[in-house]
Parts: C-alpha cells; structure tokens; sequence
C-alpha cells in the first residue's frame, strides 16, 4: 500500500513499481477516473466528490475496492495506491483482506515537503488540479489520511520522494527489501 499526500508522486511510482515487482497498481482514483470519463453510474456517482476534492463515500469506495481485489490478476499480490484513505476504509479493507486470506505486507509513506507539493500539482493540468481543491485534498489528508500510519507502523517505511522518478523507484525497492517479510 502507497500512503502520501497528493502529488507525492504516489501514482507515478505505483506504476513503475508494479512493473518490477510484477503487482497489478489498483489506483482507486485512476478506477474513478476511468469511470467518470466512460460515463458510468459509478463515475456519475463519484463525480461530484471528485471534482471538489472531497472523498468519494466510504460505501462506493469500498465495494469497488473489493471488487478489484477478488480479480485473478490481484490474487498474488497488489499495490494499492489512495485507499484506504481514513479509518473506516482502513478497517473495511482489514476484514476484505481476510476473507480473501491476504494481507498487507508493507506500507510505503511517501514523505514531500509542502513547497513541493504545490509546486508539482500546479504543473500536473489534472481537472481537479485547481488552487482551491488542491488546498482542500491536502486538508483532507492531514485529517483522514495522515492518521493511518500511525495505525500500521508495525509494516510501514518511509521513503524520500524528493528526487528523480528513478532515485525514488530505487529508494521505495530498498525500502521494501528491508522490510521483514515475517
Ligand atoms: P487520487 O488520484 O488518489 O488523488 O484521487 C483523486 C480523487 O478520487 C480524490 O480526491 C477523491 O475524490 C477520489 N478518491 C480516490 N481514492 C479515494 C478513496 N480511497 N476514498 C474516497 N475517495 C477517493
């Protein structure tokens, strides 16, 4: 699981690391992306949320989350990257886990500075990449989200993002290659 606040590069370094590690990236921003720009319910549904930087409701989130997760491609292994993003998703995914006898076994923090962040999700051109809405994520993930870690520090690590996409890749790797496999 990728934990940070948005524009920490979360999305970018999931990709890259879902290719060497062989794990499928289920982005639940990228599913509600998809689906706001295919039109379905669920993008209707979610739209809104989006659009103003407000989380998509618990309800919706998770069951496409579960959904995603009882696919063959994720039985092997997986990163998540932007769920759960507060502790009710983060207890729903604890019992999904366990009936589909997985588990997590890192949880990779993703630590940027506040300058930075602006600075990059300025230049990013993503339709909800607006001041006001950037500003509102951000609060949303000091509140709901930043509290998770404490919740799994038994399996997180933290990893540098400031630097080159590679650096980072290498960096998020050797963190993982630390981490007790237990
Ligand atoms: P992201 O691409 O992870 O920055 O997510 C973009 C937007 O999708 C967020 O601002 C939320 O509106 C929505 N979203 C993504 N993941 C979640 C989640 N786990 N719970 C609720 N809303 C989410």
């Amino acid at each position: 699981m990728l934990v940070g606040p948005p524009g920490a590069g979360k999305g970018t370094q999931a990709a890259r690391l879902s290719e060497r590690l062989d794990a499928p990236h289920i982005s639940t921003g990228d599913i509600f992306r998809e689906n706001m720009k295919n039109e379905t319910d669920l993008g209707k549904e979610a739209q809104r949320y989006v659009d103003a930087g407000d989380l998509v409701p618990d309800e919706v989130t998770v069951k496409m989350v579960k959904d995603r997760l009882a696919q063959p491609d994720a039985q092997e292994g997986f990163l998540l990257d932007g769920f759960p993003r507060n502790a009710a998703q983060a207890r729903e995914l604890e019992d999904v886990l366990s009936e589909l006898g997985q588990r997590l076994d890192a949880v990779l923090v993703f630590e940027v500075d506040d300058e930075e962040l602006v600075k990059r999700l300025t230049s990013r051109g993503r339709s909800d990449d607006t001041e006001e809405t950037i500003r509102h994520r951000q609060e949303v993930y000091r509140s709901e989200t930043e509290p998770l870690i404490e919740h799994y520090q038994d399996i997180a690590v933290r990893v540098d993002a400031v630097g080159s996409v590679e650096e980072i890749t290498d960096r998020a790797m050797d963190a993982l290659a630390d981490e007790p496999d237990d």
